[in-house]
């Protein structure tokens, strides 16, 4: 029997990186899958055929997480593709850094709205078929500086930490609906969002990961899948640190 065998995923910011790999594991575990993206069209419909290579069903659509409305109707939508909605996995997230001294509002609230907004807009929209069906799983992607902070990533650091206070009164609330929710937070993953970061800065901070090297989208996803699988189905409020050792 497979993980996720039958259920519906709905996975925001898809197209690349982490979410993809989080989308393909949950396609490869026999879950249906709806995924988002904003400007990686390409990129979002070759991973619709790579999703249905695996004999589930997957769609992507262009949607912005950080709009409340499109939330609402990307969620009406996928209803109605696909009839249930058991998995949310809030995965679309940015960065804007720089020093506090020179960070500008712009890139604050950029920040703010396509990371921690975007849960809550999400979310939002998610529970109330969760609610009807006493069912369902919470995945919201955090990050290791938002327990630690990050000297360069206040706006950021602030958006994962928000993550984690939503992550946790959403569990407290609808935890006796039968609906979970958790938090995953990654250390350095090595994507296109790690890729702008200096070499020499990235090795230097490999150095300083105890298993002496970053992460890989799939190693993030496996722990997603645990989460949204009936794996881990007397666990909520938590936050699981994907990290190497990097936070202790
Ligand atoms: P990435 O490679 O930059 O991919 C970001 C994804 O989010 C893309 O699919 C992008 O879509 C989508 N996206 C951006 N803004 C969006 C919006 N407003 N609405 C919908 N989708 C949007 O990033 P990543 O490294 O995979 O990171 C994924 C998540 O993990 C983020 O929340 C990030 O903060 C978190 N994280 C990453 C690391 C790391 O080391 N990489 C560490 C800790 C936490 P388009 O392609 O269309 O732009």
């Amino acid at each position: 029997m497979k993980l996720v065998e039958k259920k519906v995923a709905l996975v925001t910011g898809a197209s690349r990186g982490i979410g993809r790999s989080i989308a393909m594991r949950l396609a490869q575990e026999g879950a249906d899958v709806a995924f988002t993206y904003l400007s990686s069209i390409e990129k979002g419909e070759a991973l619709v055929k790579e999703l249905e290579q695996f004999g589930v069903k997957a769609k992507g659509y262009r949607s912005d997480a950080s709009d409340f409305q499109a939330a609402e109707q990307l969620v009406t939508d996928v209803l109605a593709d696909f009839g249930k909605l058991d998995i949310l996995i809030n995965n679309a997230g940015v960065t804007r850094d720089g020093l506090l001294m020179r960070m500008t509002e712009e890139q604050w609230d950029t920040v703010m709205t396509i990371n921690l907004k975007s849960v809550f807009n999400l979310t939002k929209a998610s529970i109330k078929s969760m609610m009807r069906a006493r069912s369902g799983s919470i995945i919201n992607i955090t990050s290791v500086v938002g327990i630690s902070g990050n000297a360069g990533q206040a706006n950021y650091s602030a958006s994962k930490a928000g993550i984690i206070g939503f992550t946790k009164s959403v569990a407290l609330e609808l935890g006796s609906r039968n609906i979970r929710s958790n938090a995953v937070a990654p250390g350095f993953i090595e994507t296109e969002m790690t890729d702008a970061i200096d070499a020499k800065a990235v090795e230097e901070w490999k150095q300083s990961i105890p298993m002496k090297r970053g992460g890989q989208p799939e190693d993030v996803a496996d722990a997603c899948i645990f989460l949204a699988s009936d794996l881990s189905r007397y666990i909520t409020g938590q936050v699981l640190q994907v990290d190497g050792g990097m936070l202790t």
